[in-house]
């Protein structure tokens, strides 16, 4: 059985370095991040509740389409988990229609409701305050709730440091010259977390800084190199500059 070399995901600017130099540029990246964007605020809800219902929602989509069934959620008296479990799925269903995938949706959210209920009476507080492993591993067993969507509730609802990976991450570490583009979730999660001090705000602020990189200028057919705070140690802006270069330009 061939055995995974987690290494060959790795490219030069994160192989072969000491670690406080990746540790130093991590913070670099963050820093320049922050200067042009600010406080990003997230997450963007009221409550642990709300941050969990939306952690779901968003899965694969943007979030603006998320606003309109927290919103329709909100009016109709179903944006808590309370509600949720007691609501046949086909009273949730039309609210969470601009989600896209709302049936597979509506489940996951009763599914998650339940768990609260069953194992917790109810209270996400309690469930929230568990230690970190404990809880990912408890989050991840529940039905719907994958890597993602556990980081998101990890950092953004029970504020515990659990680094997020999401696509724009993969994209934007791939362009600097750090990673793969296909680099596991895991992999890439653990490397983060060697490299950045285990910190609730600076890893809540970091992914939503590397969102604003995203979907502001690092689009995946038509980057927008030259308003991008990263521009200037980014391996694939050098290569766009660069003549006869274009090959890495794929992304
Ligand atoms: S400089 Fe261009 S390719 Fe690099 S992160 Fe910014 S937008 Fe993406």
């Amino acid at each position: 059985m061939p055995v995974d070399n987690p290494n060959r995901w790795f490219r030069h600017k994160a192989q072969g370095r000491m670690k406080q130099d990746v540790m130093d540029e991590l913070l670099d990246i963050y820093q320049r991040m922050e200067c042009h964007f600010g406080d990003r605020g997230w997450w963007p809800a009221e409550s642990a509740e709300e941050v969990v219902i939306g952690s779901i929602l968003v899965q694969s989509v943007s979030w603006k389409n998320v606003e309109r069934a927290i919103e329709n959620l909100r009016r109709h008296g179903l944006l808590s988990l309370a509600s949720l479990h007691k609501a046949p799925l086909e009273v949730i269903e039309p609210h969470i229609k601009p989600t896209l995938y709302f049936r597979v949706k509506a489940r996951k959210l009763v599914a998650f409701a339940n768990h609260v209920h069953e194992h917790h009476r109810g209270d996400l507080a309690h469930m929230l305050h568990a230690p970190l492993a404990q809880l990912r591993a408890e989050l991840l067993g529940i039905y719907g709730i994958g890597e993602e969507t556990a980081d998101d509730i990890i950092l953004y609802a029970a504020l515990q440091p659990s680094f997020v990976i999401d696509a724009y991450t993969k994209r934007i570490f791939h362009r600097l010259g750090y990673v793969d583009t296909e680099i596991p979730y895991r992999t890439l999660r653990d490397w983060f977390m060697e490299h950045l001090t285990p910190d609730t705000r600076l890893y809540n602020q970091y992914h939503a800084l590397l969102d604003a990189v995203g979907s502001h200028y690092c689009s995946a057919k038509s980057p927008q190199c030259s308003s991008c705070p990263l521009q200037k140690m980014c391996d694939f802006a050098e290569q766009l500059q660069a003549p006869h270069s274009m090959s890495e330009a794929t992304g």
